[in-house]
């Protein structure tokens, strides 16, 4: 599936919508880099290293599309519930965030308004597009997790996240083990914390989801993020032709 596939213009009208939460590490210059060495805005902290990159390549190879955040987690992350403490993160990964400590009501409204809202609004329209032409879309998050967390190794190549509805992640964590990748079921996170845009945007409307984790050091440059989007797309391909074939993987 390689030939191609960074140039052929594949339809948009494919029943598939790629969400990267954590694509960017931008953050406007009034926010004065929250108060953060640059270098930070190079990391994990900041950004999902790889994602974005992922994520075209399987719009390139399959069509749909990919809805990319276009501001940093650390100015509030996406992927987060309202109520959540870390929604604004005052700390990451042992990081101070110094622009987001003892943040005022105000200012914490301000970041829901001006980017967390507008971010998802944007998912819910690009599923709405192709749900009003009769087309139910598949809903796939695409993220990258650190090679080490907190001392402890993490060994997965590839992790598949779920809740209450596993059939997506299931059948592709199936497709990758097949091809003997060591892969994470609700690994390195689980689908009952750190889901929620899968949660929004899949689950509550009813349709197929799953949350895709890609080791970063497997995707932090063009070409390997390029190959892992050839990987994910055949692993894909099969159920966004015939979704009924996941019909054989039991909701738990
Ligand atoms: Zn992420």
């Amino acid at each position: 599936m390689s030939e191609g596939a960074t140039t052929d213009a594949k339809p948009q009208d494919v029943a598939l919508v790629f969400v990267v939460d954590h694509a960017s590490s931008f953050v406007p210059d009034m926010y004065d880099n929250l108060g953060l060495p640059p270098e930070v805005f190079a990391t994990h902290v900041a950004i999902d290293i790889g994602a974005k990159q992922v994520a075209e390549g399987l719009v390139a190879r399959l069509g749909g599309r990919a809805v990319c955040a276009k501001f940093s987690r650390l100015l509030i992350d996406p992927n987060r519930e309202l109520w959540r403490k870390n929604l604004i993160p005052d700390v990451s990964d042992g990081i101070v965030i110094a622009g987001n400590q003892n943040l005022s009501e105000s200012e914490k409204q301000a970041r829901i308004d001006n980017f967390y809202t507008p971010f998802h609004q944007a998912v819910d329209d690009e599923i709405n597009k192709l749900l009003a032409k009769g087309l139910k879309p598949l809903v796939v998050g695409v993220h990258s997790f650190t090679p080490e967390m907190g001392g402890e190794k993490r060994p997965w190549h590839i992790g598949f996240m779920w809740n209450d509805d596993d059939r997506l992640g299931l059948a592709l964590a199936c497709a990758f083990e097949q091809q003997g990748k060591a892969v994470g079921h609700n690994l390195p996170y689980g689908g009952d914390d750190l889901f929620h845009t899968m949660m929004s945007h899949g689950f509550k409307r009813g349709l197929l989801h799953t949350q895709i984790e890609v080791r970063q050091d497997l995707i932090g440059n063009e070409d390997d993020a390029d190959h892992w989007a050839e990987l994910i797309a055949d692993a894909l391909a099969p159920f966004v032709e015939n979704p009924a074939l996941l019909s054989q993987f039991e909701i738990e």
